[in-house]
């Protein structure tokens, strides 16, 4: 096992379904050797491969854990040809303080890869995540959702990668996974990504970015449980039958891309957002996407925030309040 500081009584290796906890050093004021107790399961039976799935790396993004709790209940050693280890809570300070980052360090839990034995707390658990499970991994699959600050339509995410063939294994299950669209996305800042160090170790890597605002709706609920059972049928860990979108009556995954920064437009001033579009609203180049109102100046005009592409509005800002900085919305094409 991996050289960390996290320990857990779970035995990866054995056939069982086990529900447990990595026991994290937590020292504080309060409990001076005290623990923080992230959820953990691992159902294992014969010999098929090891998925690994990851909610709550942000902790203002609800879909991922509550999906992976209702499939950490659910899922049986019978059921299950291979490997299936279960976090539902990833950034668990962060979650249960409802916020993305962490209340501990204050840090990005996905910027915090490949993380340090001996750091903080975020990145203790990000290095006991590089060493300890990932290497056991032939597939992630980490549910993110916009958090607080944005709204998306429901998409799969992945990344450009420069191995074509599993670019290709990559893309056939973001199709599977069942939401509107699929992203394969330029990410503004990569370093530090739990995506990145997944997908530089060769694993197979899927994110999500469904819904957001901080609040779980029904519709994106279930296309996390229908994504995660769908991927388990896909890589043969579970059987069928694969819940297709057809089947829902609902058109085929979209295959975007978002390639460059002319996909994303940010705010230059402080003040109140006020949007023209929804997402999943097409754009013109040039298209007025909303407007920024200067609340201590009610007499100067809004300033104008228009599309730089043709494309498909696929995020938006969650919240009325916006700083200068923030991303207000993110144009995707068809790839
Ligand atoms: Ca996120």
């Amino acid at each position: 096992m991996a050289d960390s500081r996290i320990s857990t009584d779970l035995d990866f290796a054995r056939d069982a379904k086990q529900v447990g906890y990595l026991n994290v050093p937590n020292s504080t004021n309060e409990s001076g050797w005290g623990t923080l107790m992230m959820p953990i399961a691992v159902v294992k039976h014969g010999s098929g491969p090891t998925i690994l799935f990851t909610g709550g790396n942000h902790g203002d993004e609800y879909e991922g854990p509550v999906a992976l709790m209702k499939l950490l209940r659910a899922l049986e050693p019978a059921q299950v040809e291979g490997r299936v280890i279960v976090l539902p809570g990833l950034n668990m300070p962060a979650l249960l303080a409802g916020q993305r980052l962490s209340p501990i360090d204050g840090m990005n839990m996905n910027r915090a890869f490949p993380g340090a034995r001996g750091g903080t707390i975020t990145a203790m658990i990000a290095h006991y995540i590089q060493t300890a499970l990932l290497p056991l991994a032939d597939v992630v699959c980490d549910i993110h959702s916009g958090g607080r600050s944005m709204t998306f339509l429901p998409a799969v995410v992945v990344h450009q990668l420069d191995d074509a063939a599993l670019m290709r294994r990559t893309l056939d299950a973001a199709a599977i996974f069942g939401a509107p669209v699929a992203l394969v996305l330029k990410e503004l800042d990569s370093a530090g990504m739990l995506d990145t160090a997944a997908e530089d170790m060769g694993r197979l890597f899927i994110s999500t970015e469904l819904g957001g605002a901080g609040v779980l709706s029904p519709a994106t609920v279930k296309i996390a449980d229908l994504g995660v059972r769908n991927l388990l049928v896909h890589f043969g860990i579970c059987e069928g039958p694969l819940v297709t979108r057809a089947e829902q009556g609902l058109a085929p995954t979209r295959m975007m891309a978002v390639p460059d920064g002319a996909c994303y437009t940010a705010a230059a001033e402080n003040g109140l957002y006020e949007p023209f579009l929804e997402v999943g609203e097409p754009v013109r180049t040039g298209q007025l996407l909303g407007q920024v109102h200067d609340i201590e100046r009610p007499g100067e005009p809004p300033a104008e925030k228009r599309a730089q592409r043709d494309g498909l509005l696929v995020c938006r800002l969650g919240p009325g309040c916006v700083r200068r900085g923030d991303t207000i919305a993110v144009v995707a094409v068809d790839r």
